[in-house]
């Protein structure tokens, strides 16, 4: 305990760094290096025939991964959700549905292949609303959802799956929170005909920019890759269906060019092997913080996990129900000065990764009373691993006590 100048107990402090991630592995770094010796960092650039590149490589290695027969590696994840969408076959004007609280490439990705989103409300879970989705599904006549599932949480995959059979709804998978993830032991993403994937610095594997897309449909991959700039080269990817799917669309197929190379390739296949470890200590951070904040149960209410669900929190969100406009903001300022960096989903104005969907006004939306009463005072911090598991008691700690002397 340390004392300050008036000897008091002087408050707790947190000096970690909430946007700082691990370095790369060696291996990757390695890897890195032997695609800068060869020169050949596009995809394609092969020194002989049968040689296989570093990124198609990472697609072998995720589609087993995802244990799912195909995967396309692309520039983001924004880029992936658009590729995916195309290749559905979305038009200009058609209705998407998708999460009201999400993070802005979603709607962005919508808004790139000229749909229209239609925004579904949040339960105090974080999830997708089943009911308010079928109720949609019924007003708007759209044929696909493109479910978010936004900061990890994961729906319950069995009832969304029948909801949107009974309807004839395609589902895609935005997985950029869930990579890792599992419901009742299958893979997260595997449960509608597309998932996309970011490999961007702050998902769960790193390439500072990159995306994947994993998927079991024979047509639809083969338009992905199309479109993802394939130069008529998709013999030399490792993870796609024969050539003769290719030639029934490769000519009415636009070239989109968004493709990876090899150099981002080269450093997530070593990430790819070790993720499931970090998985495990992603969370035992969670569990950290989480197990401080439950003591206070009345006060922090957390989303509640589905038992069917194993999740990947790489950040953590809760919410403080009782607490009025002018306390929210003491709370995140005193959080802020003890070094404890937490960011609000209910905010007016969009704040680093955070944005409440009435700010996305090139959309036309209705409002979301229950996904506005939930963002109000939903908080969310960030876990990178570059914390210990006693910083992540401590961070608890600190937004515990700052919570007590708000009144
Ligand atoms: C990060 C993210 C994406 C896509 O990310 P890119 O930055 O384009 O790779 C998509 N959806 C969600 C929810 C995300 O957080």
């Amino acid at each position: 305990m340390t004392l300050d100048r008036n000897g008091d107990l002087a408050p707790l402090r947190f000096n970690g760094n909430f946007t700082q991630q691990e370095p790369l592995p060696q291996r990757s770094i390695d890897a890195a290096l032997a695609v800068m010796h060869s020169g050949r960092l596009h995809r394609y650039n092969v020194a002989f025939a049968e040689e296989s590149t570093e990124t198609a490589l990472l697609e072998l290695e995720f589609a087993k991964y995802q244990k799912q027969r195909y995967c396309l590696a692309c520039a983001s994840g924004g880029y992936a959700l658009q590729l995916a969408m195309r290749a559905w076959g979305v038009k200009s004007g058609d209705p998407v549905l998708t999460n009201g609280f999400t993070l802005s490439p979603v709607p962005g990705a919508i808004q790139a292949v000229g749909g229209k989103a239609i925004l579904v409300e949040t339960t105090s879970d974080l999830v997708i609303d089943l009911a308010h989705l079928e109720s949609l599904i019924v007003q708007t006549g759209a044929r696909l959802l493109l479910l978010s599932h936004m900061r990890g949480h994961l729906v319950d995959m069995e009832a969304l799956c029948e909801l949107l059979e009974n309807h004839g709804i395609s589902l895609i998978e935005d997985c950029a929170h869930t990579m890792g993830a599992t419901f009742q032991g299958r893979k997260s993403g595997v449960h509608g005909i597309m998932a996309c994937f970011s490999t961007q610095t702050y998902k769960h594997i790193n390439s500072g920019e990159g995306g994947l897309i994993s998927c079991d449909d024979d047509v639809l991959i083969a338009r992905a890759i199309l479109l993802s700039g394939s130069y008529m080269l998709f013999e030399r990817h490792l993870a796609a269906p024969p050539k003769e799917v290719f030639e029934q669309i490769r000519l009415d197929t636009p070239n989109l060019s968004g493709r990876m190379d090899n150099l981002r390739a080269a450093i997530l296949r070593p990430q790819l092997a070790g993720l499931d470890d970090n998985g495990r200590r992603w969370n035992q951070r969670y569990d950290a913080f989480a197990n401080v904040l439950h003591k206070q149960a009345n006060t922090f209410q957390l989303p509640a996990r589905h038992p069917a669900a194993y999740e990947i929190p790489s950040s953590i969100q809760f919410r403080i129900p009782r607490f009025n406009e002018q306390q929210n903001r003491r709370f995140l300022d005193e959080c802020a000065r003890r070094g404890v960096e937490l960011k609000w989903f209910g905010a007016a104005d969009p704040n680093a990764y955070t944005s409440r969907y009435d700010s996305w006004h090139y959309l036309e939306t209705s409002p979301l009373p229950n996904t506005d009463n939930i963002l109000r005072r939903l908080y969310d911090c960030r876990l990178p691993l570059t914390f210990s598991v006693e910083d992540c008691e401590l961070i608890g700690t600190i937004v515990t006590q700052v919570e007590q002397s708000i009144d």
